[in-house]
């Protein structure tokens, strides 16, 4: 059983939550079929696949609503960005597992029940700082890396690549915005400039990582926090081992694989408190550097199919969720 016996102290506890999502299955042509993924009966933070036992912070069925799991895994990361703490929430997995739908990142996740984390959290970042005396600004980023390249979806010229010097990227354009529909409208309108258009019906879409960030200022007479919540959805993790592609496909496979293998690492190095950790080994692992690191506060949403033909895919992903297990976060607050 890969389980992780080493105590976390409470002041760690919760800083690093791991989750893993099933899909449920859609097709009404598969609605028959039997999901190889099984849940313990007695303990909730046990799944069972290919008869061998997992064990996670959550393991959310299929049933399980947006709301759920928004409210249940990141709202409190969205309380934490506006306490001034560095956050993210990573989407990871298989392509056609739910990261994207996870994510809320198409215009068509906005409204009704399907609502995902994205326009969620923008409207919790407006609505819990409301009635402070002296609300903070707020202000959303929104990158893409597709093939190694930092790509800044709200700058003029979105087909420019970012440069990011010896590898430490700035971030890029941040807009202000004082509610969270001009929050949506910057997604939707970043979503048209990506080079991988995330349509439903496109299988490409998810080739590229997509980075949306909500930035939190808070600027006192005597000092100014900055704080940001990444919410990422991550290029699916089959990488070219499946797909078997060519030519440009493969390349773009070989570069997914270095971005995701790049984030395993730096997640095992801080787990074993290693005095160095490979944020620079790639573009992806160094965008996210700063809400890596131990001092800030990181919820893993590993998305699983309930498909037999998945099998091996959804246990690479069970392994790397059991990896980051491991982690011991301390968060601090940014203040400068
Ligand atoms: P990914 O981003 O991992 O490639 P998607 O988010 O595009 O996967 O999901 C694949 C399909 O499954 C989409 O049609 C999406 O709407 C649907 N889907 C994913 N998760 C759920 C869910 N929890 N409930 C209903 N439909 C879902």
């Amino acid at each position: 059983m890969e389980m992780n016996s080493s105590k976390i102290s409470p002041e760690e506890e919760g800083a690093v939550k791991i989750a893993i999502r099933e899909r449920p299955i859609i097709q009404k042509s598969r609605e028959n079929l039997q999901s190889i993924v099984a849940y313990h009966s007695t303990n909730k933070n046990i799944i069972i696949v290919n008869e061998r036992p997992y064990e996670f912070d959550y393991c959310l069925g299929p049933h399980i609503s947006q709301r759920e799991l928004y409210d249940e895994l990141v709202q409190p990361l969205v309380r934490k960005t506006l306490q001034g703490y560095f956050c993210s929430a990573l989407a990871y997995g298989q392509t056609g597992t739910g990261k994207t739908f996870t994510m809320g990142l198409h215009s068509e996740y906005f409204s009704g029940d399907n609502v995902g984390v994205i326009p969620r959290a923008l409207e919790d970042i407006f609505a819990l700082s409301a009635d402070e005396g002296n609300p903070p600004d707020i202000a959303v980023s929104f990158v893409e890396i597709y093939n190694e390249k930092v790509y800044d979806l709200l700058a003029e010229d979105t087909n420019e690549q970012v440069n990011i010097k010896g590898f430490k990227f700035s971030g890029g354009v941040r807009k202000p915005i004082i509610n969270a529909q001009e929050g949506f409208t910057v997604l939707t309108n970043g979503n048209k400039c990506r080079h991988i258009r995330p349509t439903k019906l496109n299988p490409e879409s998810s080739r590229s990582h997509a980075i949306f960030t909500i930035h939190v200022c808070r600027k006192t007479e005597f000092s100014q926090i900055n704080s940001l919540l990444h919410l990422v959805d991550l290029a699916g993790s089959e990488g070219v081992r499946r797909t078997g592609h060519q030519g440009v496909a493969f390349t773009e496979g070989v570069h997914i694989n270095q971005g995701l293998l790049s984030i395993g690492k730096v997640l095992q190095a801080l787990a074993y408190k290693r005095k160095v950790v490979p944020y620079r080994d790639s573009v992806l692992s160094s965008v996210l550097q700063d809400s890596l690191k131990a001092n800030s506060y990181l919820t893993l949403l590993a998305c699983i199919s309930p498909f037999q033909e998945d099998l091996s895919e959804t246990v690479s992903t069970l392994r790397f969720a059991a990896d980051a297990k491991s982690l011991k976060h301390t968060p601090q607050i940014n203040a400068i």
